[in-house]
């Protein structure tokens, strides 16, 4: 019994999210993993909806990575499997990557509930190269998760990784909240995220320019917090183009013109050469 304690992966055991007393004080890239403990993962996963958001997203991931020709996809922040799931479906050859146990567990658990077999891969970015083999025809990181790096130099040493699993042509997706707005308009006025219908109430409980912690309350009234960096738009776009990435194009909302207040999203999509 003891020895099949000590094989079990102690992220998957973990049952409580563990913050300082000062909760704003925890700033630290490798965070991530102790806050998507299992609990807040498959409550997460059980009530959004797959299907009101893929149809809120659309096919713009799928369509912008044909128009591309791409093939081969690096899911590198797969999350519970919803966009592997959804690009496997359309065909593309896809690898699903995640830093967090409980996350690549569920989404292989998600990829046998549609019929498939996902090429799970737990694999944190900042050394990414260890796990993964082989360039890609596209990287993509999406649901805001570039957000978790909290320090400059691992946001570098990230995107340097993506960098190099692609293969000379291939193309960065990388979104991000806009915290632009959350960070100007200020925590009075912040709007309320509703992810996916009106289940999950997502909103800044604290704001400065270094953190944004959300909180995430359930219908049962659990509450779940994220200690994520606020990325401002032009700033991540600077550091896709420094890691050497070319031609950096970024959309609010899906759409090619906006105004920047308005978008709850950015799309950035940057080419390697
Ligand atoms: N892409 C998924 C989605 O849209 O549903 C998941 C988004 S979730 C907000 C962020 C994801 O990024 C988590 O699954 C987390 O484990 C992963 N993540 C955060 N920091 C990471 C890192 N340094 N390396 C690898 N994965 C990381």
């Amino acid at each position: 019994m003891q020895q099949l304690q000590d094989l079990q992966n102690p992220e998957l055991l973990a049952t409580a999210q563990d913050y300082s007393e000062d909760e704003t004080t925890d700033r630290d890239s490798g965070l991530y993993r102790a806050e998507y403990v299992m609990s807040f993962v498959e409550k997460w996963d059980e009530l959004i909806d797959w299907e009101a958001r893929a149809r809120s997203e659309g096919k713009f991931f799928i369509q912008m990575l044909q128009a591309l020709g791409a093939n081969r996809v690096l899911d590198v922040a797969c999350g519970t499997g919803f966009h592997s799931v959804q690009l496997m479906q359309a065909g593309f050859d896809v690898t699903s990557a995640d830093g967090s146990a409980a996350m690549v567990a569920k989404a292989f658990e998600n990829g046998k509930k549609h019929g498939l077999i996902l090429k799970t891969v737990q694999a944190d970015w900042r050394w990414l190269t260890r796990d993964i083999v082989g360039t890609y025809d596209a990287v993509v990181c999406l649901g805001n998760s570039f957000t978790h790096l909290h320090d400059e130099a691992d946001r570098r040493r990230a995107l340097a990784e993506f960098y190099s699993v692609l293969g000379p042509d291939g193309v960065l997706i990388l979104d991000q909240r806009n915290y632009d707005s959350i960070l100007d308009d200020g925590f009075s006025t912040q709007h309320k995220y509703y992810y996916c219908g009106e289940q999950v109430t997502a909103e800044p409980e604290y704001v400065d320019e270094g953190l944004t912690r959300f909180r995430y309350t359930f219908p049962d009234e659990s509450v779940y917090h994220l200690n994520m960096f606020p990325l401002r738009k032009n700033y991540t776009r600077r550091l896709i183009g420094e890691a050497g990435f070319q031609a950096i194009k970024t959309y609010g909302d899906f759409k090619e013109t906006y105004q920047e207040s308005d978008p709850d999203f950015f799309i950035h999509v940057a080419n390697k050469a």
